[in-house]
């Protein structure tokens, strides 16, 4: 499996959150770096992208090599990594997972707001899954869900993108996690008890790999991501403390 992503230093989400989940998951994990942050549980103190020319070199070693059987997509920084990785994706046989990252839960974007147009033209059309958050949704598409209700509207919305499916995650809504899955005519609903932890650092990105793993694995995009967000729950439940801020979700549960 392969992820495209962006370093914390932290190792709480990024590369490392996403290395863990396909280790945890029994799946080989590679990846292409897009950027390296200076992070830790307070934040994210600088971030600086590689050449485009170096996220593509990295891309060709591992599939021309090794191959892939599932590509997971996270930070990608600029425009111009964007458009690259859209295109690699859309020219490999695998499906790939997008989180399209937009601002970490501190705040910090991630993502350049001219990197806004080429996320919704090419990036989301090469996806298999899309897995916006609802402030990814709001950024990405102008639709601001407030309660459940709102969510098909913003899974229509992203899919109008061009994405296979949608994967809303409901996660900052108050009550149960709720997300939608849904290709437009299915619909799964997914909900899990709220835990009372903080620690949640690298949430997205690792409910994002749980799933890129499954697929890897040969299962249904449905059945993938039933079992990332059971993944993702335990990962999230178990959650501690590290720093002097938000901790990372734990994926030795
Ligand atoms: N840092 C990197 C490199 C990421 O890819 C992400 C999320 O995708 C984050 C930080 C943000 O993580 P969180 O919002 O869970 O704190």
């Amino acid at each position: 499996m392969l992820t495209v992503a962006g370093s914390d230093s932290g190792g709480g989400a990024g590369i490392q959150a996403d290395l863990k989940t396909m280790l945890a998951l029994g799946t080989h994990g590679m990846c292409v770096v897009t950027a390296v942050t200076a992070q830790n549980s307070l934040g994210v103190q600088g971030a600086w992208e590689l050449p485009v020319d170096a996220v593509r070199a990295q891309y060709r070693s591992v599939v021309d090599d090794i191959g892939v059987q599932a590509v997971k997509t996270g930070m990608l920084g600029s425009a111009e990594i964007v458009e690259a990785v859209a295109e690699l994706i859309a020219g490999t046989d695998a499906p790939a997972v997008v989180d399209p990252v937009g601002v970490s839960k501190h705040g910090d974007a991630l993502l350049a707001a001219s990197a806004l147009d080429s996320v919704r033209t090419k990036l989301l059309p090469a996806a298999t899954v899309a897995t916006p958050n609802l402030d990814e949704v709001a950024q990405l598409t102008g639709v601001r869900v407030e309660s459940e209700d709102g969510m098909r509207r913003a899974a229509a919305a992203v899919l109008a993108y061009g994405p296979a499916w949608a994967l809303i995650k409901g996660g900052h809504l108050s009550g149960d996690a709720v997300d939608l899955l849904t290709d437009g005519s299915e619909e799964h609903w997914l909900r899990s008890p709220r835990h009372d932890n903080r620690h949640t650092h690298g949430t997205g990105c690792t409910l994002a790999s749980a799933v890129a793993a499954q697929l890897a694995k040969g299962r249904s995009v449905p059945e993938a991501v039933a079992a990332a967000k059971e993944y993702v729950t335990g990962a999230i439940a178990a959650g501690f403390a590290l720093g002097g801020g938000i901790g990372p979700v734990d994926h030795g549960w």
